[in-house]
């Protein structure tokens, strides 16, 4: 049965190379009828924290990752003791005391020798062991070094594949070695190409490290987050960048994953996740909005109008990028006082329109009926009447209304605003004639 392991170390958050790195071996695992294992890396006492563990925990579930069986590396130090003793006996390493160390650290003596590896990614690579020097397994303190507990572990875990980030090559090599050494089943290993950042380099903060917790709190859709990061790396065939990770189950193979490496595009995410977000379910949309709303106390959470939000939801949902949007985009429905976006107020609002809005305001007041196609034909009439183009006026009441440019239809927005509130926003526009 196949059986892979994701390894964090809680030393930090779970960011989008540790995300994908999740993805790729709980995909494997999913794909092959096998084991997806979770294992805390909390051999470092000083940094691991509690925090960041529930913190990836809590990136993995909603990612949606879910973890067959968990093991804290801090609960089996007896084990990776145990087996540096037997090493100890068999000869194979040594104890040295180190000047103003306690106790003694168990170190293991690399035999000269070639090591290769059948990567599944990347092919054949081979090392040559005179380049790596005899390697700490136990410190003076008493803790194993990483290689030593991982290769410990993945052994006594049954662990049949090794998927990890091309950052870990260079261990691979001493990791075999110690599987040698402890007479265990040397395991396949698939290294995943790099993630750059969008300007070559390393991924940093600005260029994407960040979070999958923060992409979150931004408003990413997980099955969107998952969708992106599957691409990053592999590709489901027939230049198809939407895929539902059920399918991708059905037809992903390790042996598929991309050589080269891959640039973090945040612009691409946000198709991405603009594409999820159209399809998505409006109730569960206007769950995750409602809490925002209440934080920006644009709604009271005990005396609103959940329809109405419902509504005007759906009247922006097919533009969102992230869930977020639409607390900047839609805040003129709840705010009384609009903020208004200056470079659109010089733009269309710097010349008087007294007139034209007063003529709207009078048209508004005549209908029948408040609807938006009635709305609409109000306004054309009155566009055709002044001789002007309906853009000369769009604009500005748009401005006006929404203190933006770009936005849903005019005419919807009106409606949804309502007549009073529409009236009294373009009458802060209108001169009063002093004379008349
Ligand atoms: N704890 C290591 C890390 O977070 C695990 C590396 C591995 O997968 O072997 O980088």
């Amino acid at each position: 049965m196949i059986r892979v392991r994701f390894a964090p170390s809680p030393t930090g958050n779970l960011h989008i190379g540790g995300g994908r790195t999740a993805l790729f071996n709980w995909l494997y695992a999913r794909a092959k009828n096998g084991k997806f294992v979770l294992r805390i890396e909390d051999t470092d006492k000083e940094r691991s924290k509690k925090e960041f563990v529930d913190e990836i925990l809590g990136s993995l579930s909603w990612l949606g990752f879910n973890w067959d069986e968990i093991y804290y590396q801090s609960q089996r130090f007896d084990i990776y003791t145990r087996e540096a003793q037997r090493l100890l006996k068999e000869g194979k390493a040594y104890t040295e005391k180190l000047p103003d160390k306690p106790g003694e650290a168990i170190i293991f003596k690399v035999e000269p020798q070639k090591i290769k590896v059948n990567d599944l990614i990347r092919g054949e690579i081979e090392f040559d062991s005179q380049t790596i020097k005899n390697q700490v397994l136990i410190k003076s303190d008493g803790t194993p070094t990483y290689n030593f507990a991982c290769v410990v572990d993945d052994a006594l875990m049954d662990i049949t594949h090794i998927i990890r980030g091309d950052d870990h090559i260079s261990n691979t090599p001493k990791q075999i070695l110690i599987y040698q050494a402890l007479g265990y089943k040397t395991p396949e290993f698939a290294h995943l190409p790099l993630i750059l950042g969008a300007e070559g380099g390393r991924l940093s903060k600005r260029t994407g490290a960040t979070a999958i917790s923060e992409f979150r709190a931004f408003g990413y859709l997980a099955e969107a987050l998952v969708n992106y990061l599957l691409l990053l790396s592999w590709a489901p065939g027939d230049n198809r960048e939407l895929i539902d990770i059920k399918e991708a189950i059905k037809i992903f193979d390790i042996k598929q994953v991309n050589k080269t490496a891959a640039t973090f595009d945040i612009n691409k995410l946000n198709w991405i996740n603009n594409q999820y977000l159209k399809n998505a379910d409006t109730e569960m949309l206007l769950g995750l909005i409602i809490p925002m709303l209440e934080e920006k106390k644009y709604i009271d959470k005990d005396n609103f109008d959940r329809n109405y939000v419902k509504t005007l939801v759906q009247l922006f949902q097919a533009r969102l990028s992230v869930v977020n949007d639409f607390v900047d985009w839609a805040d003129f429905f709840f705010l009384k006082d609009i903020p208004i976006d200056p470079a659109a107020k010089e733009k269309h609002l710097s010349r008087d329109l007294s007139k034209e809005f007063s003529l709207f305001i009078q048209r508004l007041d005549a209908l029948d009926d408040f609807k938006i196609e009635s709305i609409e034909t109000a306004f054309r009439e009155l566009v055709k009447e002044l001789g002007i183009e309906a853009k000369v006026l769009i604009h500005p009441v748009r401005v006006a209304l929404t203190g933006k440019t770009i936005g849903p239809g005019l005419f919807e927005v009106i409606y949804y605003l309502g007549k009073e509130r529409t009236k009294e926003r373009l009458s802060k526009f209108i001169i009063p004639n002093l004379i008349g």
